[in-house]
């Protein structure tokens, strides 16, 4: 029996999920939610206001204002934008010192805890893709479709540094992989939600199949059981 509408697509980062993610949204015709540009925002958030990184008052009062806004990508195979408090903060937030922070934000729990409600309140309305670290263990475990995503640390390495030197910005290749492997281990070890495959997902390895291999491959897995 199907029991939602929802695609949950996980895994470390620059595995090629915010790519594979888009297109499969796009092939089916589902909303895509980047749950890491939440976390992002989240970061940029503390980072503007001047409010440390850990649990506390000041850190309450900003979530409970937290105003996130998601746009669809401008052009096709941008990544989507992102307004804090009605402003563009698209650019800022897919710096990779943002995304470190962003790392350290997502394993508070009051962060998960309000980004998690806002998740589940989007995807209500079904038809999603939903891409992130524990979108099919903790956001949507009913989801009817999950998939993880991997490859090797030095082949997303590889990936980032291109996708970054075509956004025009300069990139150290060893500093990348130093913060890949770290913003792994910090995902991967937290206590809560941490980046891990739910039991049901179905393990792809884009380190030996190409972008539209792996599309071609979840989209017969998900129309497979489509009505
Ligand atoms: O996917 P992206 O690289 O944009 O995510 C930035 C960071 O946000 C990740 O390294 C991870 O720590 C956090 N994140 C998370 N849970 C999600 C999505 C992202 O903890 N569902």
């Amino acid at each position: 029996m199907l029991k939602n509408k929802i695609v949950t697509i996980d895994g470390p980062s620059g595995v090629g999920k915010s790519t594979i993610s888009r297109r499969v949204a796009a092939e089916l015709g589902y909303t895509y939610l980047d749950t890491g540009a939440m976390y992002r925002a989240v970061a940029c958030a503390c980072q503007q206001a001047g409010v440390e990184i850990e649990e506390s008052v000041a850190l309450s009062k900003l979530l409970d204002s937290l105003d996130i806004e998601l746009l669809p990508a401008a052009h096709a195979g941008d990544d989507v934008g992102v307004l804090l408090g009605g402003k563009d903060v698209s650019k800022t937030i897919r710096s990779p010192e943002m995304a470190m922070l962003a790392s350290t934000v997502s394993a508070l729990p009051s962060v998960r805890k309000k980004l998690t409600v806002m998740q589940q309140e989007m995807g209500k309305k079904g038809q999603l893709v939903a891409e992130g670290r524990d979108t099919g263990t903790v956001v949507f475990p009913q989801a009817a479709w999950k998939f993880y995503l991997d490859a090797t640390p030095e082949e997303r390495t590889r990936r980032r540094v291109k996708q970054l030197r075509i956004k025009g910005q300069s990139v150290d290749k060893e500093e990348i992989l130093a913060q890949i492997i770290q913003r792994d281990r910090d995902d991967r070890e937290r206590t809560i939600a941490p980046l891990c495959k739910a039991e049901d997902a179905l393990l792809v390895d884009t380190s030996i199949l190409t972008i539209d291999e792996v599309v071609d491959q979840m989209l017969a897995s998900v129309r497979k059981e489509e009505p």
